[in-house]
């Protein structure tokens, strides 16, 4: 009898395991300065294939078209910021400049992306990073610089600003904004099951078939994930890190986020992840929370609606909402100084 059970439980086994497995298809390329990963689950691969394309191409077009200098159309925009502080552009890149700018205010100007011309300084905007940090006046003058929201005037394809010596990096926004049309662009496809990832940060809708999407949030120290989590619908994961452009001066380590009350790189954080509906409420969110930093990050994350944050702390600390804490599966918990945050 017991055998005869066991004989059932084993041709089971194999009628599972000789069903064909359902596929997930992946495709990648360089846009944005990453490796952009598309996986696509539910749909035959024709249909992958051809809607992977059309977000290559648009994805290639934003890329080109918001590139804070040079002859794009943000650059050609900002070479006028800078001139006069007023830029006539398309009324599309009006448009996502105000997008980006609403954020500035919702973060109490954590996330600013009128720091273009700071971050040029710092040498953050060209392949090789300077290796010292910018001189002080310098910097002072490129902060003076930078108008307050209430100075800007916004028409449909003109913005008009007191001075110039200014200009818009969408650096912190763009590849939000750029995942949530991706998105849209699959659906409009009849795709509803996939992820788009520009470089560790993603929006994943609907599932890998079966199963949940299971994605990885980067160690910000060492090769390999600090913590795993499960998308199943549709969220978008962002992190900012210091890790991604730096550079080490008399053992201070110097990144491209800046906090724009100051001028110099935001300090104390080391990488602060936000899971939050679309990707360009996460990707704004995850520079201003950054920036605001450890033990002050609770407050903005409440302003902004969000309840799935994780802050790693110079220190080593980990911070995270009580909601973040039953999301993520983190990588050796034992070594990790968790601190869980309810409230601000
Ligand atoms: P992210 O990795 O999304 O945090 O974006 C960082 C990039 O955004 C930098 O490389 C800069 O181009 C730009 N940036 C730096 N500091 C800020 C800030 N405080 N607000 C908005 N954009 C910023
Ligand atoms: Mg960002």
């Amino acid at each position: 009898m017991r055998l005869r059970r066991l004989l059932i439980i084993g041709a089971a086994m194999l009628v599972i395991s000789c069903e064909p497995k359902p596929q997930v298809w992946h495709t990648e390329f360089p846009a944005f300065g990453t490796r952009i990963e598309i996986s696509i689950a539910g749909v035959p691969e024709p249909s992958a294939r051809q809607a992977s394309d059309r977000i290559k191409v648009l994805f290639e077009a934003l890329h080109h078209r918001w590139q804070p200098w040079g002859d794009g159309e943000l650059g050609r925009f900002n070479a006028q910021l800078m001139d006069t502080g007023s830029a006539t552009g398309d009324a599309e890149l009006l448009d996502t400049i105000r997008q980006a700018m609403a954020y500035t205010r919702l973060s109490g100007g954590r996330f600013n992306p009128a720091v273009a011309a700071l971050v040029r300084e710092w040498g953050f905007s060209q392949a090789a990073p300077i290796s010292a940090p910018p001189d002080r006046t310098k910097l002072m003058e490129l902060l003076a610089a930078m108008p307050r929201q209430q100075q800007i005037d916004w028409f449909p394809d003109r913005l008009v600003s007191p001075a110039g010596g200014w200009a818009i990096d969408l650096g912190g926004f763009a590849k939000g904004l750029a995942v949530d049309r991706a998105i849209k662009l699959l659906r409009e496809a009849g795709i509803e099951n996939a992820i788009v990832n520009t470089g560790g940060d993603l929006r994943a809708t609907g599932r890998r078939n079966e199963r949940a999407w299971r994605i990885g949030i980067r160690h910000p120290r060492r090769e390999g994930v600090i913590a795993g989590i499960d998308i199943d619908g549709d969220e978008s994961v962002f992190t900012s890190g210091d890790y991604e452009r730096f550079f080490e001066n008399e053992g201070v380590r110097y990144h491209h986020i800046l906090d724009p009350e100051t001028g110099y790189p935001a300090m104390g954080t080391v990488s602060l992840t936000v899971i939050a509906g679309n990707g360009a409420l996460a990707d704004a969110s995850a520079t201003a929370l950054f920036v605001a930093g450890p033990g002050k990050w609770p407050e903005l994350a409440q302003a902004l609606g969000l309840e799935l944050v994780m802050l790693v702390a110079s220190d080593g600390r980990v911070e995270m909402t009580a909601a973040m804490a039953k999301r993520v599966m983190l990588e050796n918990p034992g070594q990790l100084n968790v601190i869980i945050v309810d409230k601000p």
